[in-house]
């Protein structure tokens, strides 16, 4: 460190202040390291001010930019541009909803309009249909899968379309490539929330989106140890992304960005294997007594299935998997119950395979209703597949179904 005192003179609270350090290595570390520094020191003034003005690339105060972080976002942008000719960039986030609500405030002003799917994340909807009315955002929420009834609600104020590649418990695929060129007529952009496909499944840019977003709590991360958010765009409206993150301040954390970063090492691997299982799943329990429906784009039954062959990686169909049970709510709480290798847990996109009862937790502000305008039963049940062993997951679901376990 080129300050340091000396011993010496110095005094012994200076000398405590200037302690030896690791150096920064000559050999290339095989590991990313982690900088935990929120500020960075810079030897004249006029390179400090340079940097705070843009006018050089570098590290000032760590919500304002900060490398391991930055290396994250960077990753994701590399995964979900992997197949575009021009480069796009990434913004990292404290959270999933971290993420979607600066890119809302980014892209919108009081006044604008925005086009969103009636399935969306909950959050995301009261975000959309509370908060951000309150400032004067208003949301239409149709259904995504009818181009038509998107296209009815465009107006010239409309400057966001918002949708999931794969939305919740139903597994609904957007088709992306018709949203975009309704997008790109009206002047809006197409934000996707590709949180339930992972690039490992789709990357929503090469069909014509303008912006993906991700809960990296999810597959990204992949271990359900990390809270994080990414979002990827183009250099230009990644500016403004960036610009109201900075203003806003949801940053992500270096050590949460070192393991969100280290997930993404395996996430094809991951994702690969937990789609396999997830259509092994959904065929073993398709035609089941005692299930009246399974929800999972692999089934030529599903609505999309077509959809999602031409716009997922062969094979590939998402790793959420939902079960209606004949029967009514205790029914599929009681199926949920017998579960022993499967998990009754919140979440998705992790290790372990975990099952919900879909009425009572992530939709269970719906009347029974808007449930059935849904399509969702009074008892269904969502997996999240994990890594264990295929036979054993459906061995135990179906002892589940027969009463047993
Ligand atoms: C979990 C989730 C979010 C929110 O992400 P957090 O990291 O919990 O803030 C947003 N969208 C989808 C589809 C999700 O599954």
């Amino acid at each position: 460190m080129s300050h340091t005192p000396g011993s010496g003179t110095a005094g012994e609270h200076t000398r405590a202040v200037s302690l030896p350090e690791a150096p920064v290595p000559a050999e290339r570390p095989m590991r990313m390291p982690v900088h935990r520094a929120t500020t960075y020191a810079f030897d004249t003034s006029q390179g400090f001010a340079d940097v705070l003005a843009g006018a050089r690339d570098g590290y000032s105060y760590a919500r304002i930019d900060s490398p391991t972080v930055d290396a994250f976002a960077d990753a994701v942008a590399a995964l979900e541009g992997a197949g575009l000719p021009d480069r796009v960039r990434g913004q990292a986030f404290a959270s999933g909803m971290a993420a979607i609500s600066t890119v809302l405030l980014a892209l919108t002003e009081s006044g604008a309009h925005v086009v969103a799917s009636r399935s969306i994340y909950g959050n995301t909807h009261s975000l959309l249909d509370r908060l951000l009315r309150r400032f004067g955002v208003r949301t239409d929420f149709v259904d995504i899968t009818d181009l038509d009834a998107v296209r009815a609600v465009v107006t010239p104020d409309t400057r966001v379309v918002f949708t999931e590649t794969l939305s919740n418990p139903a597994m609904t695929v957007s088709d992306l490539p018709g949203l975009a060129r309704i997008s790109r007529e009206a002047g809006a952009a197409l934000v996707v929330d590709s949180t339930f496909a992972s690039p490992a499944v789709c990357r929503p840019l090469e069909f014509g989106a303008d912006v993906v977003v991700h809960s990296a709590t999810k597959y990204l991360g992949g271990h359900s140890d990390t809270t994080g958010g990414v979002a990827v765009a183009s250099p230009e409206l990644i500016e403004r992304i960036r610009s109201a993150r900075i203003d806003l301040g949801p940053c992500l954390a270096p050590d949460e960005a070192y393991l969100l970063h280290r997930g993404l090492e395996t996430l094809p691997l991951r994702v690969a294997r937990q789609c396999a299982t997830a259509s092994a799943f959904a065929a073993a329990l398709e035609g089941h007594p005692s299930v009246a429906r399974v929800d999972h784009p692999s089934l030529v039954a599903h609505p999309e299935h077509d959809l999602a062959g031409k716009l997922f990686d062969e094979g590939r169909y998402g790793a959420v998997v939902t079960v209606h049970p004949r029967g009514g709510r205790d029914d599929g709480m009681a199926f949920a119950d017998r579960l022993r290798v499967a998990t009754i847990a919140a979440s998705l996109g992790g290790t372990h395979t975990l099952a919900g009862h879909v009425a009572s937790t992530s939709h269970r502000n719906m009347t029974e209703a808007e449930l059935t305008a849904a399509g969702i039963s009074p008892g269904a049940v969502r997996f999240s597949i994990g890594l264990e062993d295929p036979q054993d997951l459906i061995d135990d679901a179906l002892a589940a179904l027969d009463g047993g376990n």
